[in-house]
Formats: C-alpha cells, sequence, structure tokens
C-alpha cells in the first residue's frame, strides 16, 4: 500500500510528487497519456518560472527527471474509479492500487470543434490559449472561436498583440458578459462575424486558413493562427463519487485542496478555480500534497 498515489502526470500531479517525497512518503503516480500533460502540446512556453524559454515537452521531461530522482514510483495505465474507505482502491485499466489518500490532477481537456486535421494543427497554428501563445502571433493575423467570456478575453487580449482578430461566433449573439462584449466592439482592428460556424481547417504542415458558414454562405479567411475557446471538460467523471462536482464538472474543494471525501484532494486544472496555467498547477500540487501528507500523518 501506498502512502499517497496521484492520479494525472501533468504539472500537478507531478509537483504534488515532489513534495509528497520530499516529506518522504511513498508514492505512486499513474499517468494514462503522457507525462506533462497539456503543457506537451506547447512548442513554446516563456510563463514558467525559471525558463526564458522551452517546449512544453522539455519541462515535462525536467519535471518528470526530478520526480523519479525523488524516487517516485509511475504507472502507465488509466484510472476508471476510486473505492473510498479508510485504504482508498485506485482501479485501473491494468490493476488496482491501494493509498492512504489520494490526489486527483486529472487536468482538463479543451473542448474542440471536431474538424478534420484539427488535432494535427494544435500547436501549430490553433491554440486555445491566449495568455500562453498570443505573443507569437504578434502583429499576426488571427482568429478567435467562442463568444463565451473566455473567448471575448483571449480576443481583447490578442487585439492588443494582433494586426488583425476575426471573432466567429456561432449564435446571433455573445453569451459573454455585456462588458467584455462592448470593450471589443470598440476595437478597431477586431472584425465581428455572428451566426457562423467553422467548417474547414486548411494548411499543410501549419494551420493557414478556415473555412466558415456565416449565415448560409461559405467564406475563407487567411489567417496565422486560430484560437479555440468554446470550453474545457475537466476529467473528473469517473470520481463522481468522492467528490463535489459543480455544474461544469469542476471539482470544488477548499484552500487546501481537500475534497469533501476524507483522504482525497484535488490539484491543478481539474478543480474550480479561475486561473489554469502551469504555474497555479503546480502550487495547488504542493498544497494538495502537503495536506495530504498531514492527513497520512493523522494532524
Ligand atoms: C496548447 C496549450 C498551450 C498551453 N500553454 C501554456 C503556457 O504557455 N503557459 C502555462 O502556464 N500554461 C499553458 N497551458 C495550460 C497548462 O498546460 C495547464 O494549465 C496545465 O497543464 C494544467 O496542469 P494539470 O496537471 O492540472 O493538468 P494536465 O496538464 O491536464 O494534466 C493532467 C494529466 O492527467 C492525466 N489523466 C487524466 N485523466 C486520467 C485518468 N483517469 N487516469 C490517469 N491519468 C489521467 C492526463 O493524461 C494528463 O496528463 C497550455 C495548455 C495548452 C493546451
Amino acid at each position: 500500500m501506498y502512502d499517497i498515489i496521484i492520479v494525472g502526470g501533468g504539472p500537478a500531479g507531478l509537483t504534488a510528487a515532489l513534495y509528497a517525497r520530499r516529506a518522504n512518503k511513498s508514492v505512486l503516480v499513474i499517468e494514462k497519456a503522457v507525462y506533462g500533460g497539456q503543457i506537451t502540446y506547447s512548442p513554446k512556453v516563456e510563463n514558467i518560472p525559471g525558463f526564458i524559454e522551452l517546449s512544453g515537452n522539455e519541462f515535462a521531461e525536467k519535471l518528470v527527471d526530478q520526480v523519479l530522482a525523488q524516487g517516485a514510483d509511475t504507472e502507465f495505465c488509466e484510472v476508471t474509479s476510486i473505492i473510498d474507505g479508510d485504504v482508498k482502491t485506485v482501479v485501473t485499466d491494468s490493476g488496482e492500487f491501494t493509498a492512504k489518500a489520494v490526489i486527483i490532477a486529472t487536468g482538463a481537456k479543451h473542448r474542440m470543434l471536431g474538424l478534420d486535421r484539427e488535432e494535427q494543427f494544435v500547436g501549430n497554428g490553433v491554440s486555445f490559449c491566449a495568455v500562453c501563445d498570443g505573443a507569437f502571433y504578434k502583429d499576426k493575423v488571427v482568429g478567435v472561436v467562442g463568444g463565451g467570456n473566455s473567448a471575448l478575453q483571449e480576443a481583447l487580449l490578442l487585439s492588443d498583440l494582433a494586426q488583425k482578430v476575426y471573432v466567429f461566433q456561432n449564435l446571433d449573439y455573445f453569451t459573454g458578459e455585456a462588458k467584455l462584449v462592448e470593450q471589443l466592439t470598440a476595437k478597431a482592428n477586431v472584425e465581428i462575424h455572428l451566426g457562423c460556424v467553422v467548417t474547414k481547417m486548411h494548411g499543410e504542415d501549419e494551420l493557414d486558413g478556415v473555412t466558415v458558414n456565416e449565415k448560409g454562405e461559405e467564406k475563407k479567411f487567411d489567417l496565422d493562427g486560430l484560437f479555440v475557446a468554446i470550453g474545457l471538460i475537466p476529467q473528473n467523471d469517473a470520481f463522481s463519487n468522492v467528490l463535489n462536482l459543480n455544474a461544469w464538472g469542476y471539482a470544488d474543494v477548499d484552500e487546501s485542496c481537500r475534497a469533501q471525501t476524507k483522504g482525497i484532494f484535488v490539484a491543478g486544472d481539474c478543480r474550480s478555480k479561475k486561473i489554469r496555467q502551469v504555474a497555479t498547477a503546480a502550487s495547488d500540487g504542493a498544497i494538495a500534497a502537503l495536506a495530504a501528507c498531514d492527513y497520512v500523518d493523522g494532524k
């Protein structure tokens, strides 16, 4: 039996492993896809403290090396459920593991448009994060898909960097705050297309444009980048028996990242919070790990 099992090997889970190992706890990190999580999609990251610039993969490698050097165990499989009890049973698609405490750090997936070759263009012209990638489109032409607060904020941020910003929203109105809509419509370099659905992505290795259907009419736009802001999907479904999920599926936790079930902790993008970045995921990881260590020690 482990002291702590961590579900998810992204920045939150790996930082949690680091802190838990430094506190001398036995730790297993279970990852289903790629160590490093979402950041591995990013070819260039410039806002991780301590690095002027590095790729998401380079960052992930450094973090994994650091965690392995501290002696954490790892398993590559998918956690399908957690059975609660004084001892927690973590059920995976290749066996069961037990621990005194579990940290859920399963992150979130960006909702995608579902278009051909979209996956291939992620990091090659398609982005989900203007805070992260906006600077790469200085003086370029970009599109933003969506009409909620995230899309409006992405478009506003990009309008201060890019030469031109097209906003494509499928509904005939924005669903985000009126104040943001007001700010966006006042921008001279922003062109808004309502009732407009992106139907095709163009480009060889990198995206260079999209086709949209605007109220029945097909139009093509040449773009250097496309920011898709149509929502996130937290990866919490399998854990609804031990988590208190809000209306959007994010886990509500207290400021020490403790879930409503004793011995269960949540860190990173899968919990309810405002800012979802590497720095905030790592912060959660440290907080959750230290709270889990206290729990294991009976404090
Ligand atoms: C294209 C892109 C660019 C970005 N650029 C930046 C940037 O420049 N700067 C920045 O600070 N942030 C950036 N972000 C955001 C940043 O990557 C996230 O905020 C951060 O990765 C969140 O970390 P996390 O550990 O909470 O979740 P994640 O990174 O999502 O990691 C969660 C991990 O859990 C695994 N997992 C999920 N479910 C299970 C399961 N059931 N069993 C086992 N494993 C599971 C997943 O496979 C994943 O590896 C970017 C995101 C994207 C998509």
